[in-house]
């Protein structure tokens, strides 16, 4: 048997969204560290809500698990009522911020117009994540950049042009250089919090179509260094088989990280799918 080691290590990170007071984050972080500390090629990141960095922080100690948070503003500071920028995530512990996640787009998976209405009023947009990315690479912050489908457009022909044109808006102007840095989420938006993930090799072909388009947009080394997550019902179930993709290098987590067990198994099929094994 010959192994190989993939050429991007994967991430799995956890999206708690609104969920786990600081005693609550203490306890999940606290449950996890021991499930992933050993593990081998796989790096782990966990975002909790804003008010529970410090806890997470504390938590995780020297475990290596990585801080990220749910958004970011792209000023430095002042008159932003609200706002958090990449400074304070930054002191916080954090390596990375999630943006452009469907929720805080308002696009959501889900046929209940209420909330889809509701959630439509934290308006991000492509300019708007563009901006976020290009301040937070500035900074010394990790974009986790999200991206996905409706399923309307899924179903009248139009992921790839849809997913296509959101990365080159998201990432325009953006040096090749960091392009490699930075992480993209691939989530079709009805595969979140659903329970119905997206088949494997769909999930990975269009991962595969958004490497293309960095490629085209950026270079072969920015293409080749991105890393592309998957997101979207992945658990401890489903995950082996999305993770073992070529071009899926890792998971972007919400419900299952919520429970350590099953994000430590999530991570433990991650390091294991870091590499290739020929007989
Ligand atoms: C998410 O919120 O990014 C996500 C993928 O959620 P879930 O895993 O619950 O579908």
């Amino acid at each position: 048997m010959v192994k190989e080691k993939k050429l991007r290590t994967p991430l799995i990170a956890g999206n708690w969204k609104m969920n786990n007071t600081r005693a609550a984050a203490e306890a999940l972080v606290g449950g996890l560290v021991p499930l992933v500390k050993d593990l081998v090629d796989v790096e782990v990141c966990v975002c909790p809500p804003f008010t529970a960095l410090d806890a997470a922080r504390k938590a995780i100690g020297d475990s290596g698990i990585q801080l990220g948070a749910q958004n970011v503003f792209w000023e430095e500071k002042g008159a932003w009522t609200s706002q958090i920028s990449p400074d304070m995530l930054l002191d916080a512990g954090c390596k990375y911020a999630i943006v452009g996640h469907s929720e805080t787009r308002g696009r959501f998976g889900t046929v209940d117009e209420t909330l889809a209405s509701r959630l439509s009023y934290f308006g991000e947009t492509d300019a708007t994540i563009n901006v976020k990315a290009k301040f937070m690479l500035a900074k010394g912050l990790i974009p986790i950049v999200c991206c996905g489908e409706t399923i309307d457009e899924r179903k009248t022909g139009k992921t790839d042009e849809v997913i296509s044109g959101q990365i080159k808006a998201c990432l325009s102007g953006i040096s090749a250089d960091e392009i490699e840095k930075l992480v993209i989420a691939y989530e079709p938006v009805w595969a979140i919090g659903t329970g119905e993930v997206c088949e494997t090799a769909e999930a990975n072909r269009v991962c595969r179509m958004i490497r293309q388009t960095v490629r085209e947009s950026f270079g072969a080394d920015a293409g080749n260094g991105v890393r592309i997550l998957y997101g979207g019902s992945m658990n401890d179930k489903n995950a082996e088989d999305l993770l073992e993709q070529s071009e899926i290098d890792g998971g972007l987590v919400g419900g299952a990280a919520l429970k350590a067990e099953s994000f430590g198994v999530i991570c433990k099929a991650a390091s294991f799918a870091a590499w290739n094994f020929y007989i």
